[in-house]
């Protein structure tokens, strides 16, 4: 058969080498093993950072460097939820990210899914209530509602304190912040789906149930880092494609999928592209591992802050945030047709399973890239359908549930779109004008989300 693969002697070489290796694994193993959750704050976020570093500059790549930058610092207390009225019962919870230290008594309300038809049903009557919605979607929607919607409805609609009920029997309470970067207005908790289930017959079976939360969580500011590197272009070095993930993970929990598979999948196509491709890219490659994702996207939102002079250059962000799960490892597009023939060629070329869509969330690190107009795209399923975290962001993210052959699948999808994208002649996109970008920001469903967190911000 014809041969119409240009790269083909890299992409086996490369290919050949991420199948016939244990590295990324082995990387897997100390992010989550040694340094637990990473989580913002703690010394391991920190040991995280410095790993990651060392091992770019081992695997050959340049200007390795930690960029440091301030944000808003968060440390979990103990949190108490204890029905008063009309039973006694003292129920597990955990506090999310920013919640504040607080002392509320109010009557509990349900909101369902807690989606924006429930919450326009409540009417006023969510004022000064202990406000519970699940973690679920509704089917109907079409799209995925997350927990920050739900709590910033909450929030708008007068509630005193939020409860967030995981969807998942048998994986504990979900966490996940409540805002991006600042401590949250008032308190949010979360309970496992046993417990919310429990609450709801309680909320059929009397007229009114009331319940009091107690917060005693720090918001204080503190430092943190992304870790930069770079495999320099020959022909064009201040063009580039960036390829990212963040590392920290949330601090209950390995976060061995979100996001560690994601970056060491990053992490292992920085290796087979320095090894084999180092002298013949055009343009630059660089790899970002990113801080404080979890807490507001924090890392990513500095980035494109502190090298704005830049980002005319970046041809194209790829973020492959937990990309190591067992998704399809998918090209998304956030609205850039003009580059699904370049990306439908390249799946030709490599024979995997690569489907090539167009959407965009704003609950990632390619996010702040979207917002500056940069060509970007994430690492997924663009056929799937919403639905839950199932174990993600809970206590159960952990090491052995990740699979070799999805680290490899990612990571040798990864590489050999990076090469692509480095060495065409032809990648059609050019970053957007502000009122482009506007234009999407104001339509798209998908984008629902941010916009109530705008209309909090005012
Ligand atoms: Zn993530």
């Amino acid at each position: 058969m014809k041969n119409n693969n240009p790269y083909l002697n890299l992409d086996r070489q490369m290919v050949g080498d991420i199948y016939t290796s244990n590295e990324v694994l082995d990387n897997l193993t100390v992010l989550c093993d040694d340094f637990g959750s990473r989580f913002a704050g703690t010394p391991e976020e920190y040991k995280a950072a410095t790993f990651i570093s060392e091992t770019f500059s081992r695997y050959g790549l340049k200007n390795v460097r930690l960029e440091e930058y301030p944000y808003a610092g968060w440390t979990r207390g103990d949190a108490t939820l204890t029905i008063t009225e009309p039973i006694e019962r003292t129920l597990h919870c955990i506090s999310l990210p920013y919640c504040p230290s607080g002392d509320i008594t109010a009557e509990l309300l349900s909101v369902g899914y807690g989606s924006p038809d429930e919450y326009s049903e409540l009417g006023d009557t969510a004022q000064s209530k202990l406000v519970m919605a699940s973690s679920a979607s509704p089917q109907d929607l079409g799209r995925w509602v997350h927990r920050k919607e739900k709590y910033e409805r909450a929030v708008l609609s007068g509630a005193s304190a939020f409860i967030f009920v995981s969807e998942h029997p048998g994986v504990g309470p979900e966490t996940g912040s409540l805002q991006n970067n600042r401590p949250a207005p008032i308190p949010g908790i979360s309970v496992c789906k046993e417990d919310g289930d429990f609450l709801t017959r309680c909320l059929t079976r009397y007229d009114k149930v009331v319940m009091r939360l107690q917060t005693t969580d720090i918001n204080e500011p503190r430092t943190s880092w992304n870790v930069v590197a770079d495999l320099p272009g020959g022909d064009n070095p201040e063009e580039m494609i960036v390829l990212g993930c963040h590392y920290d993970g949330h601090d209950i929990s390995q976060g061995a999928h979100d996001p560690a598979s994601g970056m060491v999948s990053v992490i292992e196509t920085a290796r087979v592209l320095s090894t084999y491709a180092a002298d013949i890219l055009k343009r630059t490659v660089r790899f970002i591992a990113f801080g404080t994702e979890e807490i507001g996207l924090t890392g990513a939102f500095r980035y494109v802050d502190a090298h704005s002079d830049e980002l005319d250059n970046i041809r194209l962000m790829l973020n492959m945030d937990a990309a190591g799960g067992p998704s399809r490892k998918g090209i998304v597009l956030h609205y850039w047709e003009s580059l699904e023939p370049f990306f439908k060629t390249a799946q030709e070329q490599i024979h995997a399973d690569m489907p090539v869509g167009q959407k965009v969330h704003s609950y990632s690190d390619h996010f702040p890239f979207f917002l500056e107009g940069v060509p970007s795209c994430h690492m997924g399923d663009p056929t799937s359908a919403p639905s839950g975290r199932g174990f993600g962001h809970t206590a159960y993210d952990t090491l052995e549930k990740v699979e070799l052959d999805n680290l490899r699948r990612a990571s040798s999808i990864g590489a050999r779109i990076a090469l692509r994208c480095a060495n065409t002649d032809n990648l059609p996109a050019k970053r957007r004008a502000k009122a482009d970008v506007q234009q999407i920001v104001d339509s798209d469903p998908g984008l629902e989300g941010y916009r109530i967190s705008l209309k909090l911000n005012v």
